[in-house]
């Protein structure tokens, strides 16, 4: 799922148009720049953005690796317990 706001675009407005495809979050995009804010957001730049927006949240969700963690966790204990025996 993607989700595109006009704040994304620059707009000061809480547009918000979220779907799977990239085309319909594009056309529904426009339908309400046009409309509301009388300007056309090129599809290239609306891509880039939905590009950019989701590089973003895969960064997130690098960094709270939980996984690392509970790994670095467990080879702490192992190592306590063979020392401890
Ligand atoms: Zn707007």
């Amino acid at each position: 799922m993607y989700k595109l706001t006009c704040r994304d675009i620059g707009i000061d407005c809480d547009f918000v148009v979220e779907n799977s495809e990239k085309k319909i979050i594009c056309d529904s995009f426009n339908l309400h720049t046009t409309a509301k804010h009388n300007r056309v957001i090129p599809m290239r730049k609306v891509l880039g953005t939905i590009e950019k927006k989701n590089k973003e949240q895969h960064n997130e969700r690098k960094t709270n690796n939980i996984d690392e963690s509970e790994t670095l966790k467990l080879e702490k204990w192992s190592l306590g317990r063979r020392h401890f025996s």
